[in-house]
């Protein structure tokens, strides 16, 4: 069988091997678990939430954090599973690892800071009342996955929802089913007691089997296709759902930025990991007055670029089909006009693509519209950057975007339509534990990261506690009648000269 034929091989429907896209070995063999399955893992979530959220804050903070140091210490093996399954250079694994150990870390060390009861504004008509917020855990929280960055991604849920006092059930992409594995059984030397983070694998119905298992939250990662299944299914059991889908990150060049930085950063965030990343950078918009100058830079630092080889910094494209997809974008924006300035069709050569720059590409083309999710970057001319602006806001996406300018970048990050957005550089939101990642429209809702991440695998709790009694109670039958008016009159006296 060909490695860009199908990446996966299933024998029996009860085991699938997962291939490695550059090679085509059997990376490992696991099986497709059905619904009982499914059911029952979540049953043993659900006794393990219990023994976990007993661990408390500073004993679960204890186990995450050695958590982080097994992964570091068995970094080189975690890298090299990485690089066989998914396809990508070391060095991608390798900045993948160093964020996912960053956002772990963050999570075990804020959960209590973020989650712990405090007092709130009090309030005229309950003055004798306390309230109280607090956040608790959800219970079994469960996380599919997708395949591009196979540990970064679902950390970014499994983490926080553990840290967050939560068993975790993990349904890796079918395309990396080896590194979820790894990770749970990683988890079991620090967690050898209870099953509070598990994994099991499969195809689309595993997943589906997960959505109906009775979890108290589903945390998607993956395409809107199936984000709007998910979302679905999740409703006939009315189990909330966090999504974390596709994009069509622009990137904005004003006349004032540094031009060979806006050029080098395009290029990485285009073409790095395979252009295989939600919030990779798929459309760059330059002003007409630096366009020229753009353009020669960005040809210029591409030139040499090539995917696959000795020492390569493009790997192979991990899922099959995805060639076709950006195949298919690249000859609809050629056979419509588009010049390819680096690269073109040509430079679709399974498993491999190399990168491709395209000039010059109507609007409505499916490559300016759509997820591309290859190596591939349509540049186009625009007269200032309030243009900018608007085109790259036209999209159903809003995923991330990057803007380069000089004195309008802050100003320009804030018009962007888009749940992140960096200035000067690219991708570097996700860099930080502190900020929450996610997007609007079509690149779904709700937000991992951050204490909105983590409060994502909480729910609110809100006790209000009488701290005295009063002689005259306003929510009780014994009220006495002057007291309706003396509260009447407060108000009056509070809200009534407003707006007048
Ligand atoms: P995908 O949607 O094909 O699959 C994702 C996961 O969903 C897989 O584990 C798959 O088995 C499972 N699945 C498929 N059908 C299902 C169903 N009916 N019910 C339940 N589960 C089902 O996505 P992919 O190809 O693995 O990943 C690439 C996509 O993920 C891209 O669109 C990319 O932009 C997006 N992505 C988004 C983010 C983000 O944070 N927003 C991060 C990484 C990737």
């Amino acid at each position: 069988m060909s490695v860009t034929e199908d990446r996966i091989r299933t024998s029996g429907g009860q085991t699938f091997d997962s291939l490695s896209p550059a090679t085509g070995e059997v990376v490992g063999t696991f099986p497709v678990h059905d619904e009982a399955e499914v059911r029952r893992a979540v049953q043993h979530a659900r006794k393990a939430a219990q023994w976990w959220g007993e661990l408390g804050f500073d004993g679960r903070k204890v186990r995450l954090r050695a958590f982080a140091g097994v992964l570091t210490r068995r970094r080189e093996e975690l890298l090299a599973l990485i690089s066989l399954e998914n396809g990508k250079p070391r060095v991608d694994a390798f900045i993948e690892h160093l964020l996912a150990i960053e956002h772990l870390d963050w999570a075990a060390r804020n959960a209590h800071r973020i989650m712990k009861p405090r007092k709130v504004g009090g309030s005229m008509l309950l003055a004798n009342v306390k309230p109280i917020l607090e956040y608790q855990s959800l219970g079994v929280v469960g996380v599919i996955g997708p395949w591009n960055y196979p540990l970064f991604t679902p950390m970014g849920s499994i983490g926080y929802a553990l840290a967050a006092g939560n068993a975790v059930v993990f349904k890796p992409s079918e395309f990396t089913p080896a590194v979820g594995v790894w990770l749970a059984e990683a988890f079991k030397e620090v967690v050898p007691e209870q099953p509070v983070f598990q994994v099991i694998t499969g195809f689309g119905d595993t997943g589906a089997a997960l959505c109906r298992a009775g979890v108290d939250k589903l945390a998607f990662t993956g395409s809107a296709p199936t984000g709007r299944k998910i979302m679905a299914t999740c409703a006939e059991t009315l189990t909330p759902v966090l999504l974390e889908l596709g994009g069509k990150d622009a990137m904005l060049v004003d006349s004032d930025a540094d031009i060979k930085a806006a050029a080098g950063a395009a290029l990485w965030g285009a073409c790095s990991n395979a252009g295989q990343t939600c919030i990779g950078i798929e459309r760059v918009y330059v002003v007409d007055a630096v366009y020229d100058r753009f353009v020669a830079e960005l040809t210029e630092a591409a030139k040499d670029l090539k995917a696959g080889g000795d020492d390569a910094v493009i790997g192979p494209m991990t899922m099959p089909k995805q060639l076709d997809i950006v195949r298919e974008h690249v000859d609809e924006a050629l056979d419509r006009g588009a010049r390819a300035i680096i690269g073109g069709r040509e430079s679709v050569r399974a498993p491999y693509i190399d990168p491709i720059i395209l000039v010059d590409v109507p609007d409505d083309a499916r490559v300016m519209r759509e997820e591309t999710f290859g190596p591939v970057l349509p540049v186009t001319r625009v007269r200032d950057l309030d243009e900018a602006i608007e085109r790259a806001n036209r999209t159903s996406y809003g995923l991330g975007a990057a803007v380069f300018a000089k004195k309008r970048g802050y100003e320009a990050a804030r018009k962007m339509r888009s749940g992140m957005t960096s200035v000067n550089a690219v991708l570097a939101f996700a860099g930080f534990p502190s900020l929450p990642f996610g997007g609007v429209g079509e690149s779904g809702f709700g937000r991992i990261h951050g204490a909105d991440g983590l409060k994502e695998f909480t729910r609110a709790k809100s006790i209000a506690r009488q701290r005295f009694a009063t002689p005259a109670e306003m929510m009780s039958f014994d009220r006495p009648a002057w007291l309706p008016k003396v509260a009447a009159k407060l108000g009056e006296l509070r809200y009534g000269r407003r707006g007048r």
